[in-house]
């Protein structure tokens, strides 16, 4: 069993683009710039937010935080959109979610100009993955791409079974690995909550995706000898074991089904510390497509 180390890899793209990023301000071509609108003061998006800015710096990258109240109206927040939109220094831009209950998400994410959607939300950017042409891909699925590739993870033929369907995570990740393209060519099984037979699906994957946010769900009676296992979930559970009184646990009951597994991710450092990485991949592309 390998077990896939996320936060090395993490670290090895972080040096790659850090470098990237020293070469071109010795050859005076522009410095990536990344913002972020961080609306109201959710501590998990806060935290969020906060790691995304660090990295920048850790990479050399300018950014630049754009917080407002969670009153903002949605004319006003599809505003401050419009000028990100309309500035030359920002290369990329995210905003944060969830946004407040009285502004509408898809009208937010479809506002941003697709050649500045670093989380690759906007339609376009979406149209363009599923027909294999360049574009932003969202930053887990891309993680977790860039994971098996750097793994040297084989996946042409493989069946692989995706759990979850949403529009970050299971639906991405499933268009991704049936591309032709390497990794892709698996065969894809799309399964959700309204999937009645999963454990019989599980048990014919060659590898699995597990994004359904359901602590320790996938347990070995439903996992094939041998099969790869990607764990994307992160749930945050009441502990009396860690200091915080906190414990991170994944989709996937890691103890008895790691031992199956050709590979597994952990939780936490697999998926997880990739999600950062590609959103920077994707500015520094965003501001190398301007050169
Ligand atoms: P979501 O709630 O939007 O989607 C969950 C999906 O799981 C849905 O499509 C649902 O149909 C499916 N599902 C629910 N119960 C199921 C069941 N019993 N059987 C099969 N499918 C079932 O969640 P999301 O945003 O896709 O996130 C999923 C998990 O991944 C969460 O734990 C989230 O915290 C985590 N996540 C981690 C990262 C990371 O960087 N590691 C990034 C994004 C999300």
């Amino acid at each position: 069993m390998v077990l896939i180390d996320g936060k090395k890899i993490a670290q090895e793209i972080k040096e790659e683009v850090a470098k990237e990023v020293a070469q071109r301000k010795a050859r005076g071509l522009k410095t990536p710039h990344l913002s972020a609108i961080l609306v109201g003061n959710d501590g998990a998006s806060e935290t969020y937010v906060g790691a995304k800015v660090k990295s920048c710096h850790e990479v050399g990258f300018e950014s630049s935080l754009l917080r407002f109240d969670s009153n903002i109206s949605e004319e006003e927040l599809l505003n401050e959109i419009e000028k990100l939109n309309n500035d030359p220094s920002v290369d990329g831009f995210i905003v944060q979610l969830p946004l407040p209950k009285h502004i509408n998400e898809q009208k937010v994410i479809e506002a941003v100009n697709p050649a500045k959607d670093v989380d690759g939300f906007h339609p376009v950017n979406a149209g363009k993955m599923l027909l294999n042409l360049p574009s932003f891909l969202p930053a887990t699925p891309y993680g977790i791409i860039q994971l098996l590739e750097r793994y040297n993870i084989e996946t042409s033929g493989k069946h692989c079974v995706v759990i979850g369907r949403s529009n970050i995570v299971g639906m991405p990740m499933s268009v991704l690995l049936a591309r032709n393209s390497y990794p892709g060519n698996c065969t894809v099984t799309i399964t959700h909550s309204r999937t009645k037979n999963l454990k019989e699906l599980t048990l014919q994957a060659d590898m699995i995706v597990a994004a359904l946010g359901k602590a320790e769900f996938l347990t070995a009676d439903m996992v094939k000898q041998g099969a790869v296992v990607i764990d994307v979930g992160i749930t945050r559970l009441p502990s009396d074991k860690t200091k915080s009184g906190f414990k991170l646990f994944g989709d996937v009951k890691f103890d008895e089904v790691a031992p199956k597994c050709s590979y597994i991710t952990p939780v936490p450092g697999g998926v997880g510390p990739m999600t950062i990485m590609s959103l920077i991949k994707n500015t520094l592309q965003a501001c190398r497509n301007k050169d």
